[in-house]
Order: structure tokens, then C-alpha cells, then sequence
């Protein structure tokens, strides 16, 4: 298989949508399964869009992915070195480009409209925002190596859009002329994107054909759609890689789940690492319906993800949704708790919150011999010397046995006078870590009048 370089070019408006980092990661596995380069490319041409900081954000989203770029580059500072205009000017020598000086509507916007035919194109001005000049009665086509078809559109119903904004916006190029540019420039041989950018590619195919550049393949991705149907949206919770990770997802769990969003392999295998999805990625593996955000599946993979964490990974992830001030060996005694329990990080706080806080006890949680039964608890763990596990199970069943209380109501009893809660992690543990000395206070706390 002969080298293949892709490329991510996300415009910075915002974080990482789970839309973006599947494109990414496909792109990603496509070329280093060849052993070739991945690029990224921040596509910020088109100025009103910005949204400052998101450059960092999408990096540090994909550098947790673990997805590595082997080359980066700015569409903007290489504006500054004219590349755009030189090969916009190429394209009004030839005759397939011309100069508009139709004021944009709003003189803030810079938006240029494409009208399908523009009256400018027959006017030979000199200067102004440079446009496509769209050939009638001809028909434009590509394979597309994703969906494995052949595609094509009728010239006439492609607007001549604007490729280059004039001198009073800088020069700066379009995404129609800057995308084509810098995929021949960087010598991109498979460009992979979102379904979204359907319309734009026989755009982008005059402009190859005029620049006389090869055209790389080009594939597109399905549309991820909500349960609810329409595409995905932030409805139902976050679709942003850092608001996900935020919440108590895991970078390796969204990165998994993402990866089976519309592919999967021919074994039906279910868990990989980066590495092995490259491996064993193969294009013909996408599936041709519109994949749909399932958040149960994400969570399950979340806590599939969660549960292979040595114990001193995961308790130092806790650390980010615990008060600051919480004692590390404690929350390590902890973890082997919790772990079986968890479906994001962040329930952490939920789960094992009190023993680090008093909790506030709701007496409607009690049951109603809820005084008899931790009157007992107290005296007989008042009189024990050594605070294991051991020692509690046995006094604790002795005292269930002697006094013919029911099991069940005896240890909510203890666990909700404990931990404010009746979810919590095994109750004779956890008191174990307590310690004696808070775990007697607590039960003779709730015991006050
Ligand atoms: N800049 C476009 C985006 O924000 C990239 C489209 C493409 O990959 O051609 O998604």
C-alpha cells in the first residue's frame, strides 16, 4: 500500500464536536495504517467564525485522544505569505475565475453572495473579491471512497462562489479555495469529511481541474443523528469531547465508541485501543446508515474503561471531582470500592462523597427501629479493640443474630446513619477506612434528639 497523508482541518469555533473527532480519528488510522502522515490544519480563514481559544482546545482534545499530527499548519499566516491570492490570480489568467465588486450586504460580514450566475463575471474589472466562473451544461463527478459511489452534479446548479475576498478583508481566501490549495500543497492523498461538506466538493473540483492540480480521493462520512432523530445535538448532554471528559467520561471510552459510530470490523470485535483500531481499520468497513448517539453504549464503555484502570490511575482521575483537600492513601483504600460501580468518573463524588464530609442525615431514610438497631451498633463497636474487617463482620452478624434483627434494616439503618445515603459502597468496608472514631460519632449523631 503506497503512502497515505490526510488530513483534520477544523475551523476554530468552538471545542471538539464527537462529529469532528471520529472524522479525525479515521483520518488518523487511514494513513499511519499505511505508515503515512497525518496533518493538522486550522482552516480559521473565515474571520467572523473565530471563537477565541479554540485552537488550544481542539489540540489538547486530540492530544488526549492520542492523536498525534505529524505536520500543523495555519491557514491564516500562510495567507500572509500570499499563496492563496498567487493561485487565485492563476485562476482569472486562465479565464475560469473574475473579479466581483458587489459589496457584501453587511460591509462587517465579509460574506460575498453566490449568486449562480453573477453579473460581474462579464464586466472585466481589475480588482474586488475574486469568484469562480462556473462553466454551463457540463457535469462534474468523483468516486467517493467512502460511500463507494460515483457522484455528480450538473454544472448549472453550482453557484460562482467566491474563492478570495478583496483587499479590504486582507486577501483572505475562502474555505472553497484555501481547501483546495493546501490539499495539493501538502500533498494530501485522501481528504475525509463530514457529509455536511457534500455540496461544497464540486466546488472544489472546478478548482482542481482549473489549478490543473491531481485531486486526492475523497470521502464522506455519514451524518451521527440523536436518538431522538436530526443530527446530533447538545439536547440531551454534551457532544464536545472536553465538556464529555468534564462530565466523568474517559478519553479512551469516548475514543472507542467513537471509532464504531457508523464502522465496524469484520469480526464484530467491540474494545480497541488506538493502536489496534489502526491496525486493523479498513474503509470498507462504514456502514452505509446514519449512526445513532447512544449514550447507554458510551456509558457502558465507559465503565468497561474505568474497571482496567489500576487502582492508583483511577484514584488519581477522582482527585479532579473531589474537594481539594482530600487525603490521597484514603481515597486509594477507596477505590476498590467504588470501581465495580462507576459509569463516569465524576460519580465519585456521589458515591464516596462522605468519607470525606459529614453527611446531612434525612430521617425519613431511617427505618423505624433505626434507634434500637445503631444503639446496639454503638455499644458493641465501642468495645472493639481492633477496627478490620474481620473483627466488624463478626460482632456485627453476632449482634444481627443475638437480637433478632433483620438483616437488611439493620445495615441500611447503619449505612444511611453513615453515609447520609442508601447507594453506597459495601458498608463494613467503608467503615473500615472510616475509622472508629468518626463512625461511632456519626451514628451517636444521628441518634440526638
Ligand atoms: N474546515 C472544515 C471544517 O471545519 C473542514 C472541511 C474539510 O475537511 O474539507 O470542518
Amino acid at each position: 500500500m503506497s503512502k497515505v497523508k490526510t488530513r483534520f482541518a477544523p475551523s476554530p469555533t468552538g471545542l471538539l464536536h464527537i462529529g469532528g473527532l471520529r472524522t479525525a480519528i479515521y483520518s488518523y488510522a487511514l494513513a499511519k495504517k499505511s505508515g503515512g502522515k497525518f496533518v493538522l490544519r486550522i482552516e480559521d480563514t473565515d474571520q467572523k467564525r473565530l471563537v477565541t481559544g479554540s485552537v488550544e482546545n481542539l489540540k489538547n482534545s486530540l492530544i488526549k485522544s492520542g492523536l498525534k499530527w505529524d505536520e500543523y499548519y495555519v491557514q491564516t499566516e500562510r495567507a500572509k505569505q500570499g499563496i492563496y491570492l498567487k493561485e487565485a490570480k492563476r485562476l482569472i489568467e486562465s479565464g475560469n475565475a473574475f473579479y466581483c465588486r458587489c459589496k457584501p450586504k453587511n460591509p462587517k460580514s465579509e460574506g460575498y453572495s453566490n449568486i449562480l450566475r453573477d453579473p460581474c463575471r462579464s464586466k472585466d474589472y481589475e480588482t474586488g473579491a475574486i469568484k469562480l466562473k462556473v462553466p454551463d451544461n457540463e457535469v462534474l463527478g468523483y468516486h467517493d471512497f467512502i460511500i463507494n459511489k460515483e457522484i455528480f452534479w450538473k454544472t448549472d446548479l453550482v453557484a460562482d462562489t467566491t474563492l478570495l475576498k478583496s483587499e479590504e478583508f486582507s486577501n483572505l481566501p475562502t474555505y472553497h479555495l484555501a481547501v483546495v490549495v493546501d490539499d495539493h500543497a501538502m500533498g494530501i492523498t485522501h481528504v475525509l469529511r463530514g457529509h455536511d461538506w457534500m455540496p461544497s466538493t464540486p466546488i472544489h473540483l472546478l478548482v482542481y481541474k482549473y489549478l490543473g492540480y491531481k485531486r486526492p480521493e475523497v470521502g464522506h462520512l455519514t451524518d451521527i443523528l440523536d436518538p431522538d432523530g436530526g443530527k446530533l445535538s447538545k439536547r440531551k448532554g454534551s457532544v464536545s469531547c472536553e465538556v464529555m471528559i468534564g462530565d466523568g467520561y474517559l478519553p479512551e471510552a469516548i475514543l472507542n465508541y467513537v471509532i464504531l459510530l457508523g464502522w465496524a470490523p469484520k469480526d464484530n470485535r467491540e474494545i480497541f485501543s488506538l493502536g489496534e483500531f489502526v491496525k486493523i481499520f479498513d474503509p470498507r468497513g462504514f456502514q452505509k446508515s446514519n449512526p445513532i448517539f447512544d449514550r447507554a453504549k458510551l456509558d457502558w464503555f465507559n465503565g468497561y474503561y474505568i474497571r482496567q484502570k489500576t487502582d492508583k490511575e483511577l484514584a488519581k482521575l477522582f482527585l479532579e471531582f473531589l474537594p481539594k483537600n482530600v487525603d490521597y492513601k484514603t481515597l486509594l483504600r477507596i477505590t476498590p470500592l467504588v470501581k465495580e460501580r462507576l459509569t463516569k468518573v465524576s460519580e465519585i463524588g456521589t458515591l464516596a462523597g462522605f468519607f470525606f464530609e459529614k453527611p446531612k442525615v434525612k430521617q425519613k431514610l431511617l427505618g423505624k427501629n433505626a434507634s434500637v438497631h445503631l444503639k446496639e451498633a454503638i455499644t458493641i463497636l465501642k468495645k472493639l479493640r481492633e477496627w478490620n474487617l474481620d473483627q466488624i463482620n463478626s460482632v456485627l452478624t453476632g449482634l444481627i443474630k443475638d437480637k433478632g434483627f433483620e438483616t437488611g434494616s439493620f445495615f441500611m439503618d447503619l449505612r444511611v446513619a453513615i453515609t447520609g445515603s442508601r447507594v453506597t459502597p459495601p458498608i463494613n468496608e467503608s467503615i473500615v477506612i472510616l475509622g472508629k472514631l468518626k463512625t461511632l460519632r456519626r451514628l451517636k449523631f444521628v441518634l440526638q434528639p
